[in-house]
C-alpha cells in the first residue's frame, strides 16, 4: 500500500509539469497585493487579476508547496455548480436566477478558455457527471425526489436529466443500476496538473510566488513569515480548510478530512465491464458522499467524505487511517464488483473547509484591504474559479455583473458568515451525523435486512442530514 504525502497526483508529475520548487521569503518586500495560499483559489485569484491590472506587483505565500493543500489533492471534478447553490439564489426573481446559474454553469467553459489559451494540459474532458441510483432500492427514491426538486426550481432537461436503468448502465454499471441523474456542467480534471501549470501561468505574467513561508501573523496586524515582513496594500486570504490557525477565521470554517484511492491502470476489457467511456464524473446517491473519476491513464480514483479531527486541526498526513482506508475500498468494490482483484494500492487523503452555513463566497473590505474566498463545502474546484474572478472585480472596485451575484460581499467575513459551534459540540455533532451514516449504509446494502431497520434508519439519517 502506498501512502502518498500530498496525493498520487502531485508523485506523479514530471519535471516538465512545473513539479519546481521555490526559494522562501527571506527578506521583507513590499507589494500591492499579498495572496495567502499557492491552491486554486490564491492562484486563479493571482491569474485574474494579472489580466486586468497588469501594473500590480503580487506575491503569493505558501506555508507548503504549490498544491499541498486540496488543490493537489483532490477528485478532480471541475463542476460548473456550487455547493449550497439553492438555498443561495433563494431570495431572487426567476429571471436572476437564470442569469446566476448562466454564470455558475459557465465555470467549466471559461476555465476550459483559459486551458486552451494558456496552453493548460490538465487532463480535461468535459464527460458530465452522474449520479447514479444504485447497490440497495432507497438510492431510487432518493434521487427521484431530488430530480423533482431541481425541476421545481427551474432546471430543464439541458441542465439535468433522468436516464434510466438500461440507459444508466449504458455509461456506467455500478452494482443495481435503477437509473441516473446526468448532468453535462462537469469536468474531469488532473488536479496535480492543473495547480502546477496555473503556478507557471501566474509566474510566466509576475507573480512571485514563496514557499516555505508560512504566515504566522495575519492583516489587520502585521502580514509577516517568521524571517520577513510583508508590506501589502491589499491582502487576499486563500487558506480555505487550513484557516485554522488564522484566529480571525478559525470558528468560521470546519476542516473536513476526505480521503481518496487509486487502482493500477485498468485494461480496455475492465473498462469495457465498467463504463466511463465518455470520461464521466460520478457518485451514487449515499449519504457518506462517494466521487469518482477515469483517469486519463486509464485507473479508477474513488473517493469518500471522511473525518474531523476534534478542535478543527487540518490534517495532510493518513498513514495512521488504514481502517477508514478499508472502508472506502470496500465501498467502491461494492461499487463496482466488476473490479475483482484488481489492486488499489495508492491512498491518500486532503483537507476542505465546510461552512456552518451558506456557500461560496468571495468578500473584499474595503476599508482594511483585506479579502477573503472560499466555503467552497468540497465543491472548490470549479467555484474557486468563479469566486477568483469575483474578487478582482470586487478589488478593482469594478461594477460588473458579478459583483452583483449573492455570492459577491463588500465587508468582513465576521459580517458574512457564520461561526461554527464550540468544541466540544462541533465534534460531538459532527461524529454522531457521519456515524448515523456509516450505520444507515451497513444496513441498506444488506439485502437482508429488515424492512422496518430500513425505514428507521433512513428516516433518522434524513434528519441528520438536515442539520448538516
Ligand atoms: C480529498 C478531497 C477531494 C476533493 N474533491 C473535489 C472535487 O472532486 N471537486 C471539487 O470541486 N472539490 C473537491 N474538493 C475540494 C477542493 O479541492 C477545494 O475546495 C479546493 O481545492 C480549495 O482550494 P483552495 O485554494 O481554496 O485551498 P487549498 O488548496 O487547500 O489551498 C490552501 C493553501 O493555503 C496554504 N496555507 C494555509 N495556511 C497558510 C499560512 N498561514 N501561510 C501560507 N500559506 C498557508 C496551504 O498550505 C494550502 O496550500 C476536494 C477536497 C479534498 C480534500
Amino acid at each position: 500500500m502506498q501512502y502518498h504525502p500530498t496525493s498520487l497526483w502531485m508523485s506523479s508529475l514530471t519535471d516538465n509539469q512545473s513539479t519546481t520548487s521555490r526559494d522562501p521569503l527571506e527578506q521583507d518586500i513590499d507589494v500591492d497585493v499579498a495572496i495567502i495560499g499557492a491552491g486554486y483559489s490564491g492562484l486563479w485569484t493571482a491569474y485574474y487579476l494579472k489580466q486586468a491590472a497588469p501594473e500590480l506587483s503580487i506575491a503569493i505565500l505558501e506555508a507548503h508547496q504549490v498544491g499541498f493543500g486540496a488543490s493537489g489533492r483532490n477528485g478532480g471534478w471541475l463542476m460548473g455548480a456550487i455547493d449550497g447553490e439553492d438555498s443561495l439564489l433563494d431570495a431572487l426573481s426567476l429571471e436572476e436566477k437564470l442569469r446566476a446559474r448562466k454564470i455558475i454553469h459557465g465555470i467549466v467553459d471559461e476555465a476550459n478558455r483559459v486551458f486552451q489559451k494558456e496552453s493548460i494540459d490538465c487532463d480535461f474532458s468535459h464527460g458530465g457527471y452522474l449520479s447514479m441510483a444504485a447497490r440497495y432500492p432507497e438510492q431510487l427514491s432518493r434521487a427521484q425526489a431530488s430530480l423533482k426538486e431541481y425541476r421545481a426550481d427551474g432546471y430543464d432537461e439541458d441542465d439535468i436529466r433522468w436516464l434510466d436503468a438500461e440507459e444508466a448502465r449504458s455509461r456506467l454499471k455500478l452494482r443495481n443500476t435503477y437509473g441516473a441523474l446526468f448532468s453535462p456542467h462537469t469536468a474531469r480534471i488532473h488536479p496535480g496538473k492543473l495547480v502546477s501549470e496555473l503556478a507557471r501561468v501566474v509566474e510566466k505574467l509576475g507573480v512571485t510566488i514563496y514557499e516555505n513561508s508560512p504566515i504566522i501573523e495575519f492583516p489587520p496586524n502585521l502580514l509577516r513569515t517568521e524571517k520577513a515582513h510583508i508590506k501589502a496594500d491589499r491582502t487576499l486570504i486563500c487558506t480555505e480548510g487550513f484557516s485554522f490557525h488564522q484566529p480571525q477565521q478559525r470558528r468560521y470554517i470546519l476542516p473536513i478530512q476526505s480521503l481518496i484511492i487509486a487502482t493500477d491502470p485498468l485494461t480496455d476489457a475492465q473498462w469495457e465491464e465498467i463504463g466511463l467511456q465518455h470520461n464521466e464524473t460520478f457518485d451514487d446517491a449515499c449519504r457518506l458522499i462517494i466521487y469518482g473519476q477515469r483517469t486519463a491513464d486509464n485507473r479508477l480514483v474513488f473517493g469518500s467524505r471522511g473525518t474531523y479531527q476534534f478542535g478543527g486541526q487540518p490534517k495532510a498526513r493518513f498513514e495512521d487511517t488504514a481502517t477508514e482506508f478499508d472502508a472506502v475500498e470496500a465501498l467502491m468494490r461494492d461499487c463496482l464488483p466488476q473490479l475483482g482483484s484488481t489492486p488499489a494500492p495508492h491512498r491518500w487523503g486532503g483537507t476542505l473547509g465546510m461552512p456552518r452555513a451558506g456557500a461560496a463566497h468571495a468578500i473584499f473590505d474595503r476599508q482594511s484591504g483585506i479579502g477573503t474566498i472560499g466555503n467552497y463545502g468540497g465543491e472548490g474546484v470549479g467555484a474557486s474559479n468563479l469566486m477568483a474572478r469575483t474578487l478582482v472585480d470586487l478589488l478593482l472596485g469594478k461594477e460588473s455583473e458579478l459583483t452583483q451575484m449573492p455570492w459577491a460581499h463588500y465587508g468582513t467575513l465576521q459580517q458574512h458568515a457564520r461561526r461554527w459551534e464550540v468544541e466540544p459540540l462541533r465534534w460531538l455533532g459532527y461524529r454522531a451525523i457521519l456515524n448515523t451514516f456509516v450505520y444507515e449504509e451497513s444496513v441498506l446494502s444488506n439485502d437482508s435486512s429488515s424492512i422496518w431497520k430500513r425505514r428507521a434508519i433512513n428516516g433518522l439519517a434524513s434528519a441528520a442530514k438536515k442539520i448538516l
